[in-house]
């Protein structure tokens, strides 16, 4: 039996997720019932502990906070197994990749803040990704699958030969699935578009992955609306394969091993002593709702101070968590000015955040989303028009934990901010010039998000704020 500690519930609905076999997606989903399926860890943080130590491979040194270690040490497998089934999976990726999984580096970028008018207490910090296992962050999400299968072969619980990995796209996150599912001796089954880039399409062959092109067949000839790759991949993981991506709501596991950067970054901040005001996390696949659901987790054990804004970035080619974030706090400012107390409400998009912080424990807000949770159709609906970015990574036409990163920001008193194609282009020209990290423009997004900020007077010049550059140009 898993204890609440670490047992994963859905969301949306609340029912828990049954044992400890896969927490992937919520068994009380039904079709058309409108309720945002997510499973996410329990709230209930009685038993966890912030590990503090040296250790430089993540997912050792955070393994205590890790559901797969939990459910291991539950089992009565030893901590020092289960330390070294890590070790022979990193080692594993190590010769893949030519490396491993190691804390990245997070630190004031001097000339970068300067160049951007920051004073000396204020500045920006860079949380450097680019030199991470595959080349970005997305190595992380796939390897806690990994890790959490190799414990349940370990238990007995599951045959590992019969384990097949699931992904679409071409992109960062189905590359580092390839990494790590042939580190992990796991068949891979990537569906992907014919158009891909070919030197993508060279790289997921020669780490072993089992391509499947989806044509978009015309409607005539018996073609579906949507997404050809995305129905492959749904109709695979229907057929028992395993979901590696790309985000919690496919497969609450996802969200596992990505937490371990924001717990990088908990750690960083513990170390400098240095607070943070603001972090800006571009939204694609699961790095910011595992990086909020992380930070909210230590500062509820007592590890983190107090978490920073939270700015969640979109490109202006498609941009449904913001669209979403609007609808709910629409809603919630018109509960707020019918209030009896009747507080003024700002135009200032950095007051009216600041407002809706203030009553986030409140009654009025805790409905509000409960009743977002329950009529997903109303909030979060896929992006219309074929969204188009230099910014590859963030044109998900749907973002699949928008409610946790909607939540994180009304608790933190942070908004959505949705950058222009310019300012992307801007952001990674800065980006490459003032830290000499060849990050992409994906990867570059936050700090887009920043540039738009800043010509705000609501972000002074002596805050300190965070970015992610998250993956290498290629
Ligand atoms: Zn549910």
């Amino acid at each position: 039996m898993i204890d609440a500690a670490s047992q994963f519930v859905c969301a949306g609905c609340g029912c828990p997720a049954e044992g400890d076999a896969l927490p992937f997606r919520c068994a009380a989903a039904k079709p058309g019932d409108d309720i945002d399926h997510v499973l996410a860890r329990g709230s209930d943080t009685s038993r966890l502990q912030f590990p503090r130590s040296d250790e430089e491979n993540p997912f050792l040194r955070y393994r205590s906070l890790l559901y797969s270690h939990r459910v291991a040490i539950d089992a009565g497998m030893r901590d020092e197994d289960y330390c070294a089934l890590i070790d022979r999976l990193d080692r594993a990726v190590s010769a893949v990749d030519g490396r491993g999984f190691r804390v990245t580096p997070y630190r004031r970028r001097s000339t970068l803040s300067d160049d951007l008018g920051f004073r000396a207490d204020g500045g920006i910090w860079v949380k450097d990704e680019t030199g991470s296992v595959s080349g970005s962050h997305e190595g992380r999400h796939p390897m806690g699958i990994v890790i959490h299968l190799e414990v349940l072969a370990a238990l007995g619980r599951r045959d590992p030969s019969a384990d097949r990995l699931a992904i679409t796209g071409s992109g960062n996150a189905a590359l580092a699935a390839a990494v790590v599912a042939r580190a992990a001796g796991r068949p891979l089954e990537v569906f992907i578009a014919p158009d891909a880039a070919p030197a993508a399409i060279a790289r997921l062959r020669e780490f072993g992955a089992h391509l499947t092109f989806c044509a978009r067949l015309p409607l005539d000839k018996g073609g579906s609306p949507g997404d050809p790759c995305a129905q492959r991949f749904r109709a695979a993981v229907d057929g028992g394969a395993i979901p590696v991506a790309p985000d919690g709501s496919e497969n609450g596991l996802a969200i596992e091993g990505g937490r371990t950067l924001g717990y990088e970054l908990v750690d960083e901040l513990a170390r400098s002593g240095a607070r943070l005001d603001r972090l800006f996390v571009q939204v694609g696949g699961a790095l910011a709702s595992a990086c909020v659901q992380a930070l909210a987790e230590a500062e509820k054990v007592g590890a983190l101070a107090r978490m920073p804004r939270i700015h969640a970035v979109q490109t202006r080619g498609a941009w449904p968590l913001a669209r979403a974030y609007d609808k709910v706090v629409r809603r919630i400012l018109q509960r707020l000015a019918g209030a009896p107390d009747r507080p003024t409400l700002p135009s200032d998009e950095q007051m009216r955040a600041d407002l809706i912080h203030r009553n986030a424990g409140s009654p009025t807000v805790q409905w509000e989303l409960a009743y977002a949770a329950h009529h997903r159709s109303e909030f979060m609906t896929p992006w219309q028009d074929e969204p188009k970015s230099v910014a590859e990574g963030l044109v998900d036409v749907e973002t699949g934990d928008w409610l946790a990163i909607v939540r994180a920001m009304i608790q933190t008193g942070g908004y959505p901010v949705v950058v222009s194609e310019p300012y992307l282009e801007e952001a990674n020209r800065i980006a490459r010039q003032a830290t000499r990290i060849d990050v992409d423009h994906t990867g570059s997004a936050g700090l887009g998000g920043v540039l738009s900020l800043r010509r705000m007077a609501s972000f002074s010049s002596d805050e300190k704020a965070a970015v992610i550059f998250s993956g290498i140009r290629r």
